[in-house]
């Protein structure tokens, strides 16, 4: 378990832990009905930067008018809510990378099950930078559960009652002795792990499933995309078959509480990177965008 800090961003206050409650009879208790993002932060010299805040504020807004919860974008403007992670980051004064995890919450009690016009809340709170799997080399099982297909609770919104779906998938590939799972989606295509998205290395060539896969639309995902077309490397965004993992020269995995992790085993197949492969050589430039103060993809808290 990770820590989590004691000051915690909560209905436009900074408030104790025990006082960052939402209400039993809630539709975000009831119903899941929260969105949320987890962004990194970096610890440089006293100083905070945050890995993308624009994109993960845009996500949030985007799953709340998926979702159909229409107070957030009205309530926050990106300003607001870079102003007030700040605050939460100085309030905390971490001094090691942590996350943090921003939930907006509809908290109106017992509206039954809808979404629009009801009381909602932003929360946040940090906690350590820590990896969700071994970030030296993770070992994937893929799942007897299939993603969650966009015409029955979208991936591309991030809305806390989706994750039933990665759990059962996650506590599946954990009961049989791997580190995570891989879900494919309704058609039998990869899709995603239960909270990071995939690339293959095939002839080359880097390709991840497109984004019409049910995915979630990862920032790190979209980061790795931008990093190897930089580098030159071929990048391919298209369905992806199992089989197609199990002769990959190459397979690694991105997302904000994974990092970019080398795969090394799928389904009892092992997969073997080469020391100056492709993962690699994109592995230093992700770190190097990351948590270098200078990166371009950085926001000076
Ligand atoms: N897929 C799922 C289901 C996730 O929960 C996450 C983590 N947010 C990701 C992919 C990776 O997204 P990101 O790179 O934005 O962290």
């Amino acid at each position: 378990m990770s820590k989590i800090y004691p000051t915690i961003y909560f209905d436009g206050r900074l408030v104790p832990d025990d006082e960052a409650v939402v209400h039993v009879a809630s539709s975000a208790v009831l119903y899941g009905l929260s969105v949320y993002t987890v962004f990194h932060v970096t610890v440089n010299d006293g100083g905070y930067y945050a890995f993308r805040l624009k994109d993960h504020f845009k996500r949030l807004v985007d799953s709340c008018r998926i979702i159909g919860i229409d107070t957030f974008g009205k309530e926050w403007s990106y300003e607001e809510f870079e102003k007030d992670m700040k605050e939460l980051l100085h309030a905390n004064k971490p001094t090691e990378n942590v996350f943090v995890r921003a939930s907006f919450h509809v908290n109106e009690k017992l509206p039954g099950t809808r979404s629009r016009g009801l009381s909602t809340v932003l929360s946040a709170f940090v906690c350590d930078a820590t990896s969700i799997i071994p970030t030296d080399g993770t070992r994937l099982k893929t799942s007897v559960w299939r993603r969650t297909p966009d015409f029955s609770i979208p991936s591309r919104a991030k809305v806390n009652g989706a994750y039933v779906n990665s759990v059962l998938a996650r506590q599946d590939a954990i009961d049989s002795g791997y580190d995570d799972c891989i879900l494919l989606d309704s058609s039998g295509q990869v899709a995603e792990l239960s909270a990071a998205n995939i690339f293959v290395v095939r002839g080359g060539t880097l390709i991840t499933p497109d984004t019409n896969t049910d995915i979630l639309e990862g920032i790190n995902r979209k980061t790795i995309i931008e990093i190897a077309r930089s580098m030159d490397i071929p990048v391919a965004e298209r369905a992806i078959d199992l089989t197609e993992l199990y002769i990959a020269d190459e397979v690694f995995v991105s997302g904000t509480s994974s990092f970019l992790t080398p795969v090394i085993n799928i389904d009892a197949r092992d997969i073997k990177a080469p020391e100056n492969g492709i993962t690699s050589r994109l592995q230093n430039a992700y770190y190097d965008a990351l948590l270098n103060p200078d990166s371009p993809y950085v926001t000076h808290l």
